[in-house]
């Protein structure tokens, strides 16, 4: 099938090139004319494992291609998935979605017979029903284009199996046409079912519902994650008080398969270009359509999350006697979380960010997320690796659980610092073996048993 993805960043591009795996005949559309020349070469412009094979294996066999022309996008396929950026607006909670706008804004005037665009983009419940109205009154006279909204669920460093084998897939679409003779009925489910025939042979679940429930479907399962994480980091607040354990907590209440374990690790919490913002424009919509207390428990999530970036400042500054002006810290991972090249709320990144504005010299290492941390957060020191990251450091901080910052020893850092003092920021490191080297150990979240 001939199907375009309007916006081709960690969404759209694993999207695009999945869809060419599947034997669709794929055009990627994207405003950012950089990034499309580097996915045009079979370059993909962030770390995403397994996407350069895919993305160059479909543009060799002339399945894929990219462009900026939304025109062509038009000529190219009557099916449009959009995955633009919807990121939290400047000044506020709310969801920015100029992009999505601007994305219908210039497609849908350039259709002609009959489309179907289906969304991806994580939105507000009810914007469905706005661009309905927009795409109305924008549409050429005699074309049509019927909206769906489809929510992604992938997670970046497993976005392509996410995307082939997917939990589930969520297809939202608008009301029914009217009987009236000649009123097409809705294309979105049987094109869907098409579309991915593959996935769905291999048994995952389709479920089609109205636009504002998939909308909230995306929005609610990241406030459950969201409070899933700040719980275990509310609970790690209390441990760290009373002197408990909050990994032999959560290994003991996750035994409980109503709760389970995944998603109960104690440490830093949430961050990256989802979550964060995502809980916040929850809160903002459920305001604005008069429902501001049946969600307003996410502000207190979002309080307990961004309080774990202000204990870790603290614990790093206790390790270090109480002032950290002047003092070497190398901090070891600043992407929001291991596998992932993306610092978009990063806690990782925003320590190392407030305790260079608290005076110390902060040189980092992150194996994937150099240059989007360097682009962020300029004035900080970029090593070319962990060792190196450690050089001379009065303390080692480990702020993103990569695999080759778990599995470090201290028979690799001991002749490199300058003291041994390590601040385990995830609660990934084994601290019998760090303290039996004469390592000082602490972890965010209070003790750790041996
Ligand atoms: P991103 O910033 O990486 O990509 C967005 C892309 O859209 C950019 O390449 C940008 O240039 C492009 N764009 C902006 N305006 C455009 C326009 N008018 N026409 C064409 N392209 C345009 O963001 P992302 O992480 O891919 O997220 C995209 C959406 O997917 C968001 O709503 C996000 O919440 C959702 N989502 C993301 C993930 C994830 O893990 N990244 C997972 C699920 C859902």
């Amino acid at each position: 099938m001939k199907l375009t993805v309007i916006g081709c960043g960690y969404l759209g591009a694993t999207h695009a090139a999945c869809m060419a795996e599947l034997g669709h005949d794929v055009l990627g559309v994207d405003v950012d004319a950089a990034k499309v020349a580097r996915l045009q070469a079979g370059e993909v412009p962030f770390f995403e494992p397994g996407l350069s094979d895919i993305l160059r294996r479909n543009l060799d066999a002339g399945r894929l291609r990219f462009t900026t022309d939304h025109h062509a996008a038009a000529e190219h396929a009557s099916i449009h998935f959009i995955g633009v950026g919807t990121p939290q607006e400047a000044r506020g909670h709310r969801a920015d979605l100029s992009a999505v706008y601007a994305a219908i804004d210039t497609l849908v005037p350039t259709l002609r017979g009959r489309h179907l665009l289906i969304g991806k983009s994580t939105v507000p419940v009810g914007t469905c029903a706005e661009l309905a109205q927009r795409i109305a009154v924008l549409r050429a006279p005699g074309a049509d284009a019927e909206l769906s909204w489809s929510p992604e669920f992938l997670r970046e460093g497993f976005a392509v199996e996410d995307t082939l084998r997917p939990d589930r897939l969520v297809l939202g679409t608008g009301p029914r046409p009217a009987a009236a003779e000649g009123a097409d009925e809705p294309l979105a489910g049987a094109v869907l079912r098409e579309i991915y025939r593959e996935i769905l042979e291999a048994g995952v679940p389709f479920i089609e519902t109205d636009w504002a429930t998939a909308e909230l479907v995306k929005v609610s399962a990241n406030a459950f994650l969201a409070t899933k994480i700040s719980f275990i980091n509310a609970m790690s607040e209390l441990c760290e008080i009373a002197g408990a354990d909050v990994d032999a907590l959560a290994d003991a209440i996750g035994r409980d398969p109503r709760i389970g374990r995944r998603f109960l690790n104690a440490g830093l919490g949430f961050g990256g270009g989802c979550l964060p913002k995502d809980i916040r424009a929850l809160v903002a919509r459920a305001e604005d359509i008069g429902a501001p207390r049946s969600v307003g428990f996410l502000r207190e999530v979002d309080s307990i999350n961004m309080r774990r970036r202000a204990a870790a400042v603290q614990l790093v500054t206790e390790a270090l006697g109480g002032e950290v002006l002047g003092r070497n810290i190398a901090v070891l991972g600043t992407a929001f979380k291991p596998e992932s090249d993306d610092v978009r709320d990063s806690p990782a990144l925003a320590v190392a960010g407030r305790l260079a504005l608290d005076g110390a010299l902060v040189t980092v290492f992150d194996p994937q997320a150099m240059a989007n941390s360097r682009r962020l957060q300029p004035s900080l020191g970029y090593a070319r690796s962990a060792r190196h990251a450690c050089e001379r450091a009065d303390v080692v901080v480990v702020a993103t659980e990569w695999a080759e910052f778990v599995h470090m020893t201290p028979e690799e850092l001991t002749p490199v610092v300058r003291e041994r003092r390590i601040v385990d920021l995830r609660r990934c490191l084994d601290p019998g073996m760090w303290r039996a080297a004469g390592w000082d150990h602490r972890a965010l979240g209070g003790v750790v048993t041996d």
